[in-house]
């Protein structure tokens, strides 16, 4: 990995940004239109935090974190920022993450989530592609994949997540108030972590 974990929060800033009227949009449909917003204040605040200087992974991400708590309204931002600073906790001191310590980040990250909002596999959240997307990453990494290829391997699984959160109802977060109208519709924190995994995957090439 020869990018700085600057440089990788950079390139997310930039992706969400772009995705940000397509983030809220989908949010539009079965929530309150404001998700590629929030998402958008929140990389924003985290970019002016964060420099080249910081080479530390887990402080860095521990920062990260915690401006996502502090700027974003809504639900994204406290379970965003409890999952950076959670997989920060697991790459304390380190400059460079082999396949092992991502793994540890990203099962910490998952369980951060589910214990701030109480959701699990089959609600139509995030959950639906950071769960199998892990799954998928450690399944290739255990049968001695590349990062490189762990990635691709949990991209592609991320997106049967989303595809997988179109045919579920929503039983938590604000979609939920929609019952089984919220069916037919892709979650947006499903879409957004997926479009943060392809950037990190697109960066680390
Ligand atoms: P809000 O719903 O407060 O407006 P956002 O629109 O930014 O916040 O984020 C909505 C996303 O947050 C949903 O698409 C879903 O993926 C995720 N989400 C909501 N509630 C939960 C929860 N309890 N657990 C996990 N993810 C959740
Ligand atoms: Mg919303
Ligand atoms: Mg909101």
């Amino acid at each position: 990995m020869a990018a700085t974990v600057s440089s990788f929060i950079s390139a997310i800033n930039d992706s969400i940004t772009s995705n940000k009227v397509f983030l809220t949009d989908l949010d539009g449909v079965i929530g309150d239109a404001d998700h590629g917003i929030n998402m958008t204040r929140g990389f924003n605040a985290v970019v002016l935090k964060v420099s080249e200087e910081d080479s530390d992974v887990g402080a860095t991400l521990k920062k990260v974190g915690m401006t996502l708590i502090s700027t974003v309204g809504g639900a994204s931002g406290p379970l965003y920022g409890t999952a950076f600073m959670k997989a920060g906790g697991e790459a304390a001191g380190m400059t460079t993450l082999d396949g092992e310590t991502i793994s540890k980040m990203w099962l910490a990250a998952l369980e951060g989530i589910k214990a701030r909002g109480k959701a699990t596999l089959g609600e139509k959240t995030m959950i639906d592609a950071i769960e199998p997307a892990m799954e998928a990453f450690n399944k290739a990494m255990g049968e001695g994949a590349t990062i490189e290829e762990g990635l691709d391997k949990a991209i592609e699984a991320a997106e049967v997540g989303i595809e997988y959160t179109k045919t579920i109802r929503a039983t938590k977060g604000r979609a939920s108030y929609l019952g089984d109208r919220s069916i037919g519709h892709q979650d947006p924190g499903a879409t957004s972590f997926t479009i943060i995994l392809k950037t990190i995957a697109e960066h680390y090439k």
